[in-house]
């Protein structure tokens, strides 16, 4: 066994909560180790994460590219542009999205780097008194010692019970966005974000798309007017999105996977070339904790924290995804520059209450806030402003005119409440709405804001002015 080294931090995980927290805490002057187990599916590693290895990066450079294969086919020609003879090279495709990946990750161990950290591919396991066993992918054992240590273990996807992933039919949402070639049938398990998102790129692909949604409805958590809009999209697009359909089993064969599933009219049953399944993520501590270090996992697996990441094993933290909270990229990353920003004595704050969501779809969803269910639960008194993106010239010059931006304030003070959208870009034009909010901005600082013209942005100016019946582009009711 190798001697000890000592540092200020420790980080066990490279990911999106955990490299941040890394380069800040380097900032902040501390001598910090970031250690790494991600293996890709060639067996080499990388820092990263699920998000920049096989989430949110992947998935994002696959939905732009079928994207504009969907275009080319179906919407170029209303901008006078025909476009025959497309083919599609899935391989070039898959090749784009592989180099941007590594492209991107590459980018991770040199800003480590830069930053003065040691970065070191490995599996960690915390001992008492901070010790950190790193077991390299050589099998070599390294310890090091930290005076903080953060967690930032990140998650692993969620099996059905009884479909285990077998990487060829049943697979995963990595391996979806690995396939080689369009499957002729597909079924997803799950319309939450991340099955909505692959199910939206292989359907624009020419696969056939259905997707089995256990709940009645879809997009619970997002605004109901929001939701409605995209059902008629997803519809439009050709996914065939089954509502109260719980899975029972599924059975995969040399030529596919036959599905069996009930719903409201009792048993059901498909078969599929492939079928993936994204019900969702479940906190990844395996091998992580050594017995007596004291750090506590709640009844779902999740590393047990507090309001500030701390998990009451002195100077242990944990962010990410393997802590409770929305599972998404951004929280992580504010959370790990939080907790470095506390390590080094600094103040720190992570505001839950305003973490966006993005859907990318097309066209894409995001919000910021409350919905208008849960302002009517809370008996907040508010106005709504909507403004179309149909009357926006920028959108219409685009051919993107579909969607909506909705505003809500607080009738009493006029606090910005909630902001949604679905529409082209909603994914950007949200950050306008979190910076505001953030800042407690009111509907009439958004009107008094100068925003460019033709912008897509004047569609959050006009849902503001709309909120006090007071838009200019649009009727007023
Ligand atoms: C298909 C898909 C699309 C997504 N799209 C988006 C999106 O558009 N926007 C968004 O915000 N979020 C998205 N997400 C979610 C996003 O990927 C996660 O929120 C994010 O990766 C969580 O970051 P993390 O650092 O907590 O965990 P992870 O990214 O999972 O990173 C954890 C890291 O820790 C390593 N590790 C685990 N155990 C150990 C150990 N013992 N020792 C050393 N290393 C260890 C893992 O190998 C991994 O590299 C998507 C996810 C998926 C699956």
């Amino acid at each position: 066994m190798s001697e000890t080294v000592d540092y200020d931090v420790v980080v066990i995980g490279g990911g999106p909560a955990g490299y941040p927290t890394a380069i800040r805490a380097a900032q902040n002057g501390l001598k910090v180790a970031c250690v790494d187990a991600w293996r890709n599916h060639d067996g080499g590693s990388a820092f990263g994460g699920t998000c920049l290895n096989a989430g949110c990066i992947p998935s994002k450079a696959l939905l732009e590219s079928s994207e504009l294969w969907h275009r080319a086919q179906h919407e170029f020609a209303a901008h006078g542009i025909r476009a025959s003879g497309l083919t599609l090279d899935l391989a070039a495709m898959q090749k784009r999205r592989a180099t941007i990946v590594k492209g991107m990750t590459g980018g991770i161990a040199a800003l480590l780097k830069a930053a003065g950290v040691t970065g070191m591919f490995g599996s960690g396991k915390l001992h008492p008194g901070r010790v950190v066993e790193v077991t390299g992918t050589d099998g070599k054992v390294t310890r090091l010692r930290g005076r903080h240590v953060v967690l930032a273990s990140g998650s692993v996807p969620t099996p059905l019970k009884s479909l285990p992933f077998d990487g060829q039919r049943i697979i995963d949402s990595w391996g979806a966005l690995e396939l080689p070639e369009v499957p002729k049938r597909l079924c997803v398990i799950g319309a939450g974000v991340i099955g909505l998102e692959l199910g939206s790129v292989w359907r624009r692909l020419g696969a056939e798309v259905i997707t089995l949604e256990a709940l009645d409805a879809l997009l619970p958590m997002a605004d109901t007017q929001l939701a409605t809009e995209a059902a008629k999209h997803f519809k439009k697009l050709g996914l065939d999105i089954r509502l109260g359909a719980k899975v029972s089993g599924a059975q995969p064969d040399k030529d596919g996977v036959s599905v069996r599933y009930t719903d409201a009219n009792g048993e059901q049953s498909l078969v599929v070339d492939k079928l993936i399944v994204a019900i969702g993520r479940r906190p990844f501590t395996e091998g992580l904790l050594a017995e007596g270090t004291g750090v506590r996992l709640d009844e779902r697996g999740f590393v047990q924290v507090d309001e500030h990441c701390a998990t009451g094993t002195e100077n242990v933290w944990a962010v990410g995804e393997v802590v409770r909270g929305p599972m998404l990229a951004h929280k992580g990353k504010e959370e790990g520059i939080a907790v470095a920003d506390r390590i080094a004595g600094k103040y720190a704050h992570v505001n839950y209450d305003l973490i966006p969501s993005v859907i990318y779809t097309a066209p894409e969803i995001a919000w910021v806030g409350q919905t208008e269910a849960q302002l009517q639960a809370a008996k907040i008194d508010y106005k709504s402003g909507v403004f179309p993106f149909a009357a926006s010239g920028r959108a219409r010059a685009m051919e993107a005119s579909s969607g909506f931006v909705k505003l809500l304030a607080a009738k009493a003070t006029d606090d910005i409440l909630g902001v949604h959208i679905i529409g082209p870009m909603a994914g950007e034009l949200i950050a306008e709405a979190v910076v505001a909010m953030e800042f407690r901005g009111s509907a009439e600082d958004l009107q008094r804001t100068i925003h460019a013209h033709p912008t897509l942005a004047e569609a959050l100016h006009e849902a503001a002015l709309a909120a006090d019946k007071r838009a200019i582009d649009n009727i007023n009711r």
